[in-house]
């Protein structure tokens, strides 16, 4: 019997999975469902890219490979965009590499840097590709649990000395999905110090940067004096521009950083689609104007449901970035069971905290992906779902 790989199985389920399933039986049974599920936002993607992309696919130049170097315009694009918005400067061509997705050169980074023996610090609950790209390439991720009472920031100062030791990538992500949280500078220079201490290559993950509110603004890492020695940052199109189907993000670092990263792919992909690059290129150059918009959009969608969850008596801080909620469940509510409940009675899908891995139990994660309205009227079938979970004794494999 063909069997596949000790390293698949070692993974866990992947979080979007099972719930969508449910949700489209319930959906085939003409059932309202509202899906508060994947980081996915119902408004469309700028006016711009869509034209960009229809003059770039008439042009037979894009239908070809773009290998890594890819479209110049999108490196240009993406290189200015980082110097308008961090004052710090990658070259277009040595020090930036175009992604299909930010997930995609994630998910790589572990084949570009690590050994067998070699250790990742893996920050749960969290995005999965960290997890995914560190044991796909046979590297021991060691699972730093982010707690509500240090910010949910990872404690690298509690990591044991032997296995820092180890150490050789951090992969951390602010503004955070799925618990919102920030990380203020002097937290990320603590951080750029222990990687420089210890020869780790921090992998930034800055895909919300463009997600704020409330005057807020999100750091690059390059922002702390240092990091250029040892970070990788990832960018994304996805959330910033409603663009999530598109594939396109990068990653900027020195070339020494950028270098691996970019050979790794030259053996597994070919690069974005050049016609997407070009459309990338587009709303890249008009980024500040085109994501105003979508962050008062979301905000909105925060201050309606923040309030009415409080009111309904679940836990939840107000956001100053990203587009989730993290919110608190009872205690001994298990998260699975509340979810499924929430979907199956109520028909809202809103993901356990337990799918970005045990640490995240006791929360689930509301992504801000509909109009306030729905978003009301979803918190108050959550609220019955609540009811209805607990008086079945709140309970369910976690
Ligand atoms: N990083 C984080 C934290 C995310 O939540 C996501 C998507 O949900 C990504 C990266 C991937 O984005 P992309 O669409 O660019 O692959």
């Amino acid at each position: 019997m063909i069997q596949s790989s000790a390293r698949l199985a070692a993974l866990p389920g992947y979080p979007l999975a099972e719930l969508p399933a449910i949700k489209r039986k319930l959906i085939a049974a003409g059932r309202d469902v509202i899906d508060l599920g994947a980081g996915d936002n119902d408004t469309p993607p700028p006016r711009v890219a869509i034209e960009a992309l229809k003059a770039a696919i008439e042009n037979p130049a894009n239908s070809k490979y773009g290998f890594q170097q890819g479209n110049p315009e999108f490196r240009r694009a993406a290189s200015d965009y980082v110097f308008r918005r961090f004052g710090h400067r990658f070259d277009a061509t040595t020090e930036l590499v175009p992604l299909i997705g930010s997930k995609e050169g994630l998910a790589h980074m572990p084949f570009a840097f690590l050994n067998p023996g070699d250790v990742a610090i893996v920050p749960e609950p969290g995005y999965q590709a960290y997890l995914g790209g560190t044991v796909l390439a046979g590297v021991e991720p060691y699972v730093a649990a982010l707690r509500p009472e240090r910010g949910f920031l990872v404690d690298l100062e509690g990591i044991p000395a032997p296995v820092l030791q180890k150490t050789r990538m951090l992969f951390l992500n602010y503004p955070n999905n799925p618990t919102a949280a920030v990380a203020p500078l002097e937290y990320l220079e603590k951080v750029v110090a222990i990687c420089r201490k210890h020869g780790i290559v921090l992998a930034y993950d800055n895909a919300y940067c463009d997600i704020v509110f409330d005057g807020y603004r999100a750091p690059s890492i390059f922002e702390v004096a240092g990091a250029d020695e040892v970070a990788v940052e990832f960018f994304s199109l996805s959330k910033s521009f409603s663009m999530t189907g598109w594939r396109i993000g990068f990653a900027v670092g020195r070339s020494p950083l950028i270098g691996p990263l970019t050979q790794v792919k030259t053996y597994t992909d070919t690069g974005p689609f050049l016609a997407v690059q070009q459309a990338g290129a587009a709303v890249l150059d008009r980024a500040e104007e085109l994501t105003a918009p979508i962050c008062a959009e979301i905000a909105r969608r925060r201050d309606a449901a923040v309030p009415a969850l409080r009111a309904a008596g679940f836990g939840v801080d107000l956001p100053k970035a990203a587009m989730y909620l993290w919110v608190a469940l009872p205690p001994g509510v298990s998260s699975k069971a509340f979810s499924r409940h929430a979907l199956e009675a109520e028909g809202v899908l809103v993901l356990p905290g337990s799918a970005f891995g045990p640490a995240g139990e006791g929360f689930f994660r509301i992504a801000l992906t509909v109009p306030p309205a729905r978003l009301i009227e979803a918190v108050a079938r959550l609220s019955k779902a609540l009811v209805g979970v607990q008086a079945a004794g709140g309970v369910g494999a976690a």
